[in-house]
């Protein structure tokens, strides 16, 4: 079906038809790299050294992102996720959240962060319009941290949990990627943290990029195998997650004030309902987490498109969106600056 014709159906009268894509995914969801550097270099995520850093002067400045976000909200984007890289090693991130809190039709902004920093700026961050934020916790214990991450700062991100919750950033998202002979053997540890707050922890399956090659063979540990794991401690029945589901099947102990997620790309996908594009740090719109279509707005903004022009460009970048991903493990995929997209 025509680009158009979907257009048609969908408009909505007295606003601007909704951004589609041509296998009639609404896209309401853009998430936003504003750094690809990071302070810690997890295993299944970076290489602990040689990764090309973008230059300074590629990266989009604060400004610059908020022009795209004016436009894509004018065709329905609703929600908006900075991550990185490590987002709050950008300088004065509470100033972008305020701008783009501050853009009609932007009503939900969203953190994906490691925690390290968080604690001394979430303050801030919810003074400036801040919702939610999701957290990295792969282990409980400092040595495994400081194996997984090559950095130490467990009890950094542990104080940046506490942060959180007591700045009223509730519920609280915890990202945990499971890997057979790191961190499995906690996984019952770190469900056990929804009984009593309301956190939801959600284990990811390891995706498989470039730098983690090493890994995919052994540490791959299914979702299934993780909910089996998990039943083992507490009988667990099938919830909502706090914001409906997105890509996480969401499960709970009973009586539990959180509950536990799974996200599983490679053993079940959700690419049928997939509502999201991602902008790069350094300008470019990603049409798939792992598929290297993508579309260059740096250059048009920079050349001073307008509002108009670059809705269009968003338009057009549905032609080549993908119905879905073909990842499976053992291929090589893109790089890892691809993966913001799964803390979600
Ligand atoms: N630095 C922030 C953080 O760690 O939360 C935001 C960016 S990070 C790339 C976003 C999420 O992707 C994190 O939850 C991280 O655990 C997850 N992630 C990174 N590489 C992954 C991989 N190979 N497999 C599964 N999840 C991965
Ligand atoms: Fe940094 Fe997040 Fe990647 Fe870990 S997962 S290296 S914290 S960007």
């Amino acid at each position: 079906m025509a680009l158009d014709t979907i257009d048609l159906i969908a408009a909505v009268p007295g606003t601007l038809p909704p951004l589609m894509d041509q296998f009639r995914r609404p896209i309401t969801y853009l998430r936003i790299s504003v750094t690809d550097r990071c302070n810690l270099r997890c295993v299944y995520c970076m290489p602990e050294e040689g990764l090309p850093w973008i230059q300074k002067a590629e990266i989009l400045t604060f400004e610059e992102i908020e022009r795209i976000v004016e436009a894509g909200a004018a065709i329905g984007v609703r929600s908006i996720r900075l991550t990185g890289g490590e987002p709050l090693i950008r300088r004065d991130l509470p100033k972008l959240v305020r701008m783009l809190a501050a853009i009609p039709g932007i009503d939900d902004i969203a953190l994906s962060t490691n925690g390290m920093m968080l604690a001394d700026q979430v303050d801030a961050l919810v003074d400036a319009g801040l919702r939610r934020v999701n957290i990295s916790l792969d282990t409980l214990r400092e040595d495994r941290f400081f194996a997984i991450a090559r950095r130490p700062g467990l009890d950094r991100v542990l104080a940046g949990i506490d942060a959180a919750l007591r700045a009223g950033l509730e519920p609280l998202k915890i990202n945990c990627v499971v890997m057979r002979g790191r961190n499995d053997d906690e996984l019952a540890k770190l469900a056990a943290l929804t009984r009593e707050r309301a956190i939801f922890v959600r284990f990811i399956e390891l995706m498989p990029v470039e730098d983690n090659l090493d890994l995919q063979r052994d540490a791959y540990v299914s979702a299934d195998e993780m909910l089996a794991r998990i039943g083992e401690i507490g009988e667990l029945v099938p919830v909502d997650g706090p914001q409906g589901n997105g890509p996480a099947r969401y499960f709970a102990f009973r009586g539990a004030r959180g509950a536990v997620g799974v996200i599983s790309p490679l053993s079940h996908d959700y690419c049928e309902r997939c509502n999201r594009v991602r902008l790069s740090a350094d300008g470019r719109l990603r049409l798939c987490l792992f598929g290297d279509q993508h579309i260059d707005l740096r250059t048009p903004v920079r050349a001073g498109a307008s509002r108009d022009d670059l809705m269009e460009i968003f338009r057009g970048s549905m032609l080549i969106k993908p119905e879905r991903h073909h990842l499976r493990l053992g291929e090589q995929s893109s790089r890892m600056r691809a993966f913001s997209e799964i803390g979600g």
